[in-house]
Parts: structure tokens; sequence; C-alpha cells
């Protein structure tokens, strides 16, 4: 979310010369900045600027109910593992609503837990449903985020009931557990029983930017995303 709202950001181009509003933006809002209190006693380093991410699941039902038909997730400027996270807990909502009409809280519960599966400072609905206030600034350290899954690559191919071909983005051992996210419904759980690099040989530790073959996935189509938990 920007806190300073859609089209009137200026922070980027002051800081960096760098127009947000013309797909520059630095993350200015990010950076740890000093307050000079007027009686100059003390200089407070925060990252005052810096709000919270936005998260707008527990209103998507009312603003459906409200003629809403199209939503803006952010994504641009963010990881793969991100934005194919956001928008598959996103349009699978989405989806669910259009084939159910409510959305059970259950349901809602299940997909709050994947958004909290990516790199994230604290959610809130913010000016979703309130204006936004000191509450909705995200005033710690980025690097405090306690995701514990990364990005392990990208199925560029499949081999139905043989095996997937994965473009390598973090390196992963022989045997670990990996994650398969599909495009809909949950994410499958493999082992990494057998690595082949394209010659066939077997690796027993991957390298990031190769191509590699892993044991079929059940359900596993191009494009999807490969996950594990931190080791
Ligand atoms: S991310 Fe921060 S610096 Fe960039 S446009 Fe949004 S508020 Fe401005």
């Amino acid at each position: 979310m920007c806190m300073a709202y859609s089209g009137n950001c200026v922070i980027s181009n002051f800081t960096q010369g760098r127009d947000s509003n013309r797909g520059g933006c630095a993350h200015s809002c990010r950076f740890e900045y000093s307050l000079k209190f007027e009686n100059d006693e003390a200089k407070k380093k925060a990252y005052f600027m810096s709000s919270k991410d936005l998260n707008g699941l527990a209103v998507l039902e009312e603003f459906i109910k409200e003629g809403i038909d199209s939503i803006k997730v952010e994504g641009r400027m963010k990881s793969h593992l991100y934005a194919g996270t956001i928008s598959k807990v996103y349009s699978e909502a989405l989806r669910y609503y259009a084939e159910h009409g409510n959305f059970l809280s259950d349901q809602i519960y299940e997909w709050e837990q994947e958004l909290k599966k990516v790199t994230h400072r604290a959610y809130a609905p913010s000016n979703l449903t309130e204006k936004a206030d000191a509450s909705t600034i995200f005033n710690e350290r980025e690097s405090d985020s306690t995701v514990d899954y990364v990005m392990i690559g990208n199925v560029i191919d499949t081999a139905e009931d043989e095996f997937i071909l994965v473009d390598v983005r973090n390196a992963f051992t022989e045997g670990q557990t990996l994650e398969l996210v599909p495009f809909r419904g949950a994410g499958v759980e493999f082992s990494a029983s057998e690595i082949l690099g394209l010659d066939n040989v077997a690796q027993t530790r991957t390298k990031p930017s190769t191509l590699v073959k892993l044991p079929w996935v059940a359900g596993a189509s191009k494009n999807n995303i490969l996950r594990a938990k931190r080791c």
C-alpha cells in the first residue's frame, strides 16, 4: 500500500528524483528517517513513513456487494513469489464468491494464512475501512519479517507422470521437501527425491539459474511456482 495515496506521492521525486507517478518509485517511504524535534532535544531514527501492507480480504465481500467488479493488487515491484501468491489468493476469493455468493470465515482464515507466507510488513485494512492514521504505520525494520518461505523456482514445462522441468531460483538439495503452488487449490508438498540435470545426470544440490527435472507432481502445470520453508 502507498501511504501517500495513489497518484499523489512525491517522496520518491523529492529524495531520489524518481517519479513514482511514472513508474519510477524508489520506495523512499521505506527508508529510515531522523526526526528533529523543535527543542533539538532528540533525533529519533524511525521508519515513520513506511505503511503497513494493505489487506482487503475481510472487506472483499462488501466491495463486491457495492458493485465493484475489478480490484488491483500490488505486485509490480515485488518478487515472483509475492505476485504469484497474492494474485492466487485474491483470484481464488473472487472465484469462490462467484460460485457460492458468500465467504466462509474458515475460507478467509485459510487465505489469510497464505498471505502470511510471503515477505510482508504487518497487514492492515487501513483506509479501506477507516481513515489511515498512526496505527497504519509500520515502524519496524523490514528484516523483522517472520516469513519462512522462499521461492525455489518456476515450473517451465511438464511431462505428465514423468517429471516437471524447473527453472531454479534458490538452491535446494536432494530429498528436501518442496511445495508446488497450483493456480487453484492448496499447495502440494513433495520430496525432491531425485534431481536430474538436462543431461539426466543426478544432482545432490541445485544451483540458481539452472534447469532441473524433478519427480512428477500431480496437478503441476507450466508457470506454477515452487516454494520451500526456509532452512
Ligand atoms: S511506495 Fe512509497 S515512495 Fe513509492 S509511491 Fe508509494 S508512498 Fe511513494
